[in-house]
């Protein structure tokens, strides 16, 4: 089988796909779905990711863990070198936070995590008063006055109406992002905001703010206790909370983990396929983003299992934090700049390991035309359409050194469910759905190699 591949990549290089040559293709893209959904290395691997290495947010005893978990792993499978990239970047540790509503004296303790990098507390914690507010605009309109002394409380739900999931989150996740420094501004002493989750359930789903100077603890609530609070307070307007946050800033050293698959006829131009390490605190990060990080590994695999011989080095990124400060992404451009690396392409995985979709395509319109034609290699596996859109966070910085960029997104509806919480398990990713996935990436990063993305070429 392994020669017959080889043969048809041979044959594929020589001519343009045409007629010939689409069915070419078309053998070895089913060549690449067949091992996909037929090995369950990856899938194995990411469970013992989650695991072994949970909670793996930048500077934490667990990132550390992870890198080394994956280093092995990427040797394991066959990549020629394998080195991690390192970095200094600021870091936020995570210890505890609770909140309780103080009712007749006595402490009802409310379900709330952290959000990062926000400021701690001492071991009592601060007890204040709430103000409830359903906007940004509210705080600034109720102003110092109103707002001084207290916790501000952000209860706007997420739209539950849009079919894109993703449109519902960016609408309600300003609040999250925005909310805490807002507060503080005005002079509160602490914020909760309620969870970016379209479900009524126990979760807090946690995620970054943006603070800095003299921070005040900020955390997320679960829906259902959103829900709770608003009604003790509308019982008691003058209802206080108790806000309690542990955690550090810190500065630490940290890595990117790469790991390449020599190229045959330019090795010095890399195709990247990316994920990111990096998972909150709490979670497991099996959607965000074990699983984008396993099926980046599984390209890499799947070239080397399938005999496809790359012209171009495939070279896997598993960034770290692209949760905090985005520092690994940065980190890569200016190593890029420093040894003056040829990015050929880049495709990041972060959205989840659902059913395939799509592909957008954050490059030039002639290099979007070209990447569009291979819709139909694709469509019997699940990707609808190749359209402009984003990439991914991680590789978004690649765009100044004008490296064409790609995201592979997925059946996004239940992505919220689980994001950024305790709910994102291992058990939730399901295995022929995650390698349709890497089988999709690896079709298109073969395209992509054998064709080439300039007219010229
Ligand atoms: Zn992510």
């Amino acid at each position: 089988m392994k020669n017959i591949i080889i043969y048809l990549v041979i044959f594929s290089f020589i001519f343009s796909p045409g007629v010939g040559a689409q069915e070419e293709n078309l053998a070895v893209i089913q060549s690449i779905y067949d091992n996909a959904l037929s090995t369950d290395f990856a899938y194995k691997q990411l469970e013992r990711l989650c695991k072994e290495a949970p909670g793996r947010l930048i500077g934490s005893p667990n990132s550390f863990k992870a890198v080394e978990l994956m280093k092995e792993y990427l040797t394991e499978i066959g990549a020629d070198t394998v080195f991690l990239q390192s970095f200094t970047s600021p870091a936020w540790i995570f210890n505890s936070a609770s909140l309780s509503m103080i009712v007749d004296g006595k402490q009802v303790p409310l379900k709330v995590d952290a959000l990062g990098p926000c400021g701690s507390t001492s071991k009592q914690g601060v007890s204040a008063e709430i103000i409830e507010v359903m906007s940004l605009d509210e705080v600034r309109e109720l102003g110092k006055e109103k707002i001084e002394g207290k916790i501000v409380f952000y209860n706007r739900p997420m739209n539950t109406t849009y079919f894109n999931v993703f449109k519902a989150y960016s609408e309600a996740v300003d609040q999250r992002y925005w909310g805490p420094s807002l507060a503080q501004e005005y002079g509160a002493l602490g914020s909760i905001t309620r969870s970016a989750n379209p479900n009524m359930d126990d979760f807090p789903h946690t995620g970054s703010c943006r603070m800095e100077g003299n921070k005040i603890p900020a955390v997320a609530i679960s829906t259902n206790d959103a829900e709770k609070l608003s009604k003790a307070l509308k019982s008691n307007p003058r209802l206080k909370v108790k806000i309690r946050v542990d955690a550090e800033d810190i500065t630490t050293q940290s890595y990117n983990l790469i790991a390449d698959l020599k190229g045959s006829e330019k090795p010095n131009e890399f195709i990247i396929v990316a994920g990111h390490l990096d998972a909150w605190h709490n979670t497991e990060g099996a959607h965000d983003d074990g699983v984008g990080c396993l099926q980046s590994t599984e390209v890499l695999r799947l070239f080397k299992e399938v005999g496809l011989n790359n012209k171009r080095s495939i070279r896997v990124i598993l960034y770290m934090d692209e949760e905090l400060y985005q520092s690994g992404g940065n980190a890569y451009v200016a190593y890029s700049k420093e040894q003056q690396v040829i990015n050929y392409f880049a495709i990041e995985s972060d959205a989840g390991g659902f059913s395939p979709r799509f592909f957008s395509v954050d490059a030039p319109d002639r290099i979007l035309e070209k990447i569009k034609k291979y819709e139909s290699f694709l469509k019997p596996y699940g990707i609808e359409e190749i359209t402009a859109g984003g990439s991914g966070v991680d590789i978004g910085p690649m765009k100044e050194l004008g490296v064409p960029l790609s995201g592979y997104r997925t059946d996004w509806q239940r992505y919220f469910d689980m994001h950024h919480s305790a709910n994102d398990t291992f058990d939730q990713i399901h295995f022929r759905e995650m390698q349709l996935g890497s089988g999709a990436m690896a079709s298109l990063v073969y395209l992509i190699d054998t064709y080439n993305l300039a007219d010229q070429e």
